[in-house]
């Protein structure tokens, strides 16, 4: 009889077990799963916490966000493989996301309304990438020392008026093979060395440091002009540091080449990573940040310039002047990057 009862009330358990907590635990995790998207990306700023935010409210698409460095991001995707939990990847420089598209780590996307909003050269031809932001890499100068008439082209650079004047990062650092990889791209493979090696000429030391550390070595009066990217400036002047403050205030920008090819730019920029869980509310998510009000947003977060020619950019931003850009297809960059890469060895640029 006790035995008897015993088993009525374990099957009654086990039923009360199986016909409310598990499937309804089942449930809520398809509905999470189906309803969320899990994005890899450098970036840190608060400004993305809001739009994301914004992004669940208005969809009910809950967004994961994992952070960490780009390289390692690249790294992470390609140990998982096609466990990988990813949906998006946002890194920045083109040179970046031609690597993760050669590693297979991207899939072809079509959507017209990136098409629509996103330039073409600031994206990827096979839909693998697309651009957010924008930057461009331009020279400031010391205010007191130099004259804009004196400044035209990166090629000019090499010229022996600035010999012990250029401050500019080492050549391990990306943004600097791009910028080659688009001279190497306009002037082509011996104009390039020519070039490299004109510049190292007029080091005003052996590189060291960020893009930021240059300006702070124009205000310490080591050099007179610096190649950094325009965000950098923004951040100076932006500082909680004084002496950051002062560096950004010492110096204006001057924007390359405007007579011929333009200033040369790269993007941060975002890709559905090849084994996306929810690729459909990724795509959705791209064209939420490419659609004009979030990227002003997402733009001025870190001193950038929007993507899509319907977004303005900042005042700050603005008041640099608007400039003509280097048209080149961003892809170009990742293609020539092992060109560039062998040219700095060859000139010993750092
Ligand atoms: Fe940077």
């Amino acid at each position: 009889m006790l035995r008897q009862f015993m088993f009525i009330v374990f099957i009654a358990l086990l039923a009360s077990c199986s016909n409310e907590g598990q499937p309804k635990a089942n449930a809520q995790e398809d509905k999470q799963s189906d309803q969320s998207i899990t994005l890899y990306t450098h970036r840190h700023y608060d400004t993305d916490k809001a739009i994301f935010a914004q992004f669940e409210e208005e969809t009910g698409i809950k967004v994961n966000v994992v952070k960490a460095n780009a390289d390692e991001l690249i790294q992470k995707m390609e140990s998982e493989g096609d466990q990988s939990p990813a949906d998006l990847l946002i890194t920045v420089d083109a040179g970046r996301l031609v690597r993760a598209k050669n590693k297979g780590l991207l899939q072809t996307i079509n959507s017209d309304i990136l098409t629509q909003s996103i330039p073409a050269h600031l994206r990827d031809t096979e839909g693998h990438w697309f651009g957010l932001t924008k930057r461009a890499r331009v020279i400031v100068y010391d205010k007191d020392k130099v004259n804009t008439e004196d400044l035209s082209t990166y090629e000019a650079l090499t010229e022996s008026k600035w010999n012990n004047k250029i401050l500019i990062r080492s050549s391990g650092n990306i943004y600097n093979q791009s910028l080659l990889a688009s001279i190497i791209a306009n002037d082509g493979k011996e104009k390039a060395k020519e070039w490299a090696a004109g510049v190292v000429e007029n080091f005003a030391r052996s590189p060291k440091g960020n893009d930021r550390d240059q300006v702070k070595g124009i205000l310490a009066g080591e050099g007179e002009i610096a190649i950094i990217n325009t965000y950098y400036l923004g951040k100076l002047i932006n500082s909680k540091d004084s002496t950051e403050i002062k560096a950004g205030n010492a110096v204006s920008v001057f924007f390359p080449n405007q007579e011929d090819r333009g200033t040369h730019i790269n993007i941060s920029g975002i890709g559905v990573s090849r084994y996306a869980p929810h690729k459909e509310n990724a795509v959705k998510f791209i064209e939420y940040l490419a659609s004009k009000e979030v990227q002003e947003i997402f733009a001025e977060a870190n001193y950038e310039y929007p993507v899509n020619p319907s977004a303005a950019p900042s005042d700050l931003l603005n008041s640099w002047g608007e400039f003509k850009e280097d048209k080149l297809p961003l892809s170009k960059l990742g293609e020539l990057n092992k060109e560039a890469v062998i040219i700095f060895d060859e000139v010993k640029w750092q």
